[in-house]
């Protein structure tokens, strides 16, 4: 199985010859049929020829196979580390049998929560609605999205987060595809609607500045193979 090696928000990349027993490591675990991590102090120093990548961009670095399993490995470590002691009455938990968590003292369990998330490609007419998120690096534009609420159907979610966002009223919410989304523990969540009403209004809190597009007059978008491009492919190849 393969080990990853953590450090803060980067997968550490040791030099050639490293050996694992060398690495003094602040939790450690696995993931059957997945691999193992190690993390280590995110403050610590690497040794000499040791270089880290962002888990976001190891992507781009070493492709999609590993940027799955590290993200895997790495959701479990983070669920493990936020799991440790009992929301309930505080008591160190213990691992049961089934990879979830038990409080010793008050029987409250505990497993893995994925946070659901919609992403959304509106269109009108032959255009893609596309907002420039404040989060987002230098002009980079993209579909929309928003985390799922409590109490709501992934429908509701995406009439509410463009309403919100961007002031309009969307229809024909149709499902597109999922990604699980590690950041930080997300499984996002794809559809097409159509516009229905509305003049584009940004909340100027999330979004800045948001427009329709047609295929042959687009800003920059996303790079990578998410979700978000897979969207915008989509629809470039439905209207040019
Ligand atoms: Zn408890």
């Amino acid at each position: 199985m393969e080990t990853f090696i953590f450090k803060g928000n980067d997968v550490v990349i040791p030099a050639e010859g490293w050996a694992l027993h060398s690495i003094e490591a602040i939790s450690t675990g696995e993931v059957p049929q997945v691999g193992k991590w190690l993390e280590i102090d995110g403050e610590r120093s690497l040794p000499d020829g040791w270089r880290t990548v962002p888990r976001r961009t190891l992507w781009e670095v070493m492709g999609e196979r590993t940027f799955a399993v590290a993200n895997r490995l790495y959701a479990e470590m983070d669920w493990r580390t936020n799991s440790r002691f009992c929301g309930r009455c505080g008591s160190p938990m213990e691992d049961m049998e089934d990879r979830g968590r038990r409080c010793p003292s008050c029987g409250n369990t505990s497993y893995p929560v994925i946070s659901p998330a919609v992403i959304v490609a509106v269109e009108k007419e032959g255009k893609l609605l596309l907002g420039h998120n404040r989060a987002f690096p230098g002009k980079r534009y993209s579909v929309l999205a928003g985390f799922v609420d409590l109490g709501e159907s992934l429908e509701d979610t995406v009439k509410r987060e463009i309403k919100e966002e961007v002031g309009i009223k969307v229809c024909d919410v149709e499902y597109f595809g999922s990604q699980s989304w590690p950041f930080p523990r997300s499984l996002m969540v794809g559809f097409r609607a159509k516009w229905l009403e509305g003049e584009i209004e940004v909340d100027g809190v999330e979004i800045d500045h948001a427009d329709w597009f047609a295929p042959e007059n687009l800003p920059e978008i996303p790079g990578s193979v998410s979700i978000s491009r897979r969207l915008i492919d989509d629809f470039i190849a439905r209207w040019s």
